[in-house]
């Protein structure tokens, strides 16, 4: 994180530009169950879409449907998250992320209602997720906009490919199925959320052998990780985005960071105790 407040979200934002990284921004928050906590989620994110018009970035949102009340009531979310799509410009994408599989059906029955009103609408899909392959199946007649991650959430083998190879193998093959669709015009746009190095060489490297143009293929990452690569991926004509994370309710996200990557651990005692 740059630091825990939108200014700092924004100046760092401003700096990746300067390198041709766009940015997304995600404050962070989930499962809330307060109305007017939800609401004030929203009215947050409205602000935040203001001053990304004002300030003239090249900044889009990311937002969690339990942080807009989906544990209380979807109508109250769906009302939370139309209030931000009439709020952004329909060039850019407003994002929905994915939460654990006991939200993914909701989340998908929100989302299809939105993209038939608002097609610059994207979700997040989890290739660890079985029913990803068919839910990319049902969402390609609406001309989805689609962020493919590997899935943060610890879930059961009944619903998840556990074995990380595996995972891997699987997101290659929804990423290769993802650019054909974008190309064909039944994606409106994939975006690659991963920073794993081989899974990046091999996407790019289909792009490739399609014929496909570099700005076809955009691959975003978590701020701060693997830096260098995302300005090689921009100087080298890749699209290329950063997710900046803002906001003092961090724990839970640190928390699934840290289950994926354990040295995270040494990371955060270092920066205490320097501070
Ligand atoms: C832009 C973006 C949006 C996302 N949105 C969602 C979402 O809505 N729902 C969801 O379930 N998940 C989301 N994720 C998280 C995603 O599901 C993975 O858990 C995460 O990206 C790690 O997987 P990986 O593909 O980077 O590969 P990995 O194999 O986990 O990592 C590859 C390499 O990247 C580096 N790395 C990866 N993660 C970290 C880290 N935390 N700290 C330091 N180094 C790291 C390490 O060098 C590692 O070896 C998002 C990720 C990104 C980048």
């Amino acid at each position: 994180m740059p630091g825990e407040t939108l200014d700092d979200a924004i100046a760092a934002a401003r700096d990746l530009r300067r390198k041709n990284i766009a940015s997304v921004f995600t404050h962070l928050g989930e499962n809330i169950f307060d109305k007017h906590e939800a609401e004030n989620v929203a009215a947050h994110y409205q602000h935040v879409l203001e001053r990304i018009q004002a300030q003239n970035l090249d900044s889009e949102i990311s937002v969690k449907l339990t942080q807009l009340g989906l544990d209380l009531s979807p109508e109250l979310c769906e009302q939370n998250l139309r209030r931000l799509l009439a709020a952004e410009q329909p060039a850019r994408t407003l994002w929905i992320d994915m939460e654990a599989s006991g939200y993914v059906d909701a989340t998908l029955e929100i989302y299809r209602r939105l993209l038939a009103e608002y097609p610059n609408t994207g979700i997040c899909l989890q290739a660890y997720l079985h029913r990803t392959v068919a839910d990319i199946e049902a969402l390609r007649p609406m001309k989805p906009t689609v962020r493919l991650v590997k899935g943060a959430y610890a879930e059961s083998p009944a619903v998840a490919i556990r074995n990380k190879e595996a995972i891997g193998v699987r997101y290659l093959a929804l990423a290769k199925n993802l650019l054909r669709a974008q190309a064909r015009g039944d994606v409106r746009r994939a975006a690659f959320a991963t920073h794993d190095p081989k899974l990046i060489n091999r996407i790019t490297n289909f792009a490739g052998a399609e014929g496909l143009s570099q700005s076809a293929v955009e691959v975003q990452m978590l701020y701060g990780i693997h830096s260098g690569e995302q300005q090689r991926l921009a100087a080298g004509g890749w699209r290329s985005g950063v997710l900046i994370a803002y906001g003092n309710y961090w724990y839970p996200w640190f928390v699934r960071r840290l289950a994926e990557r354990p040295a995270n651990l040494w990371l955060l005692l270092r920066n205490l105790a320097s501070s």
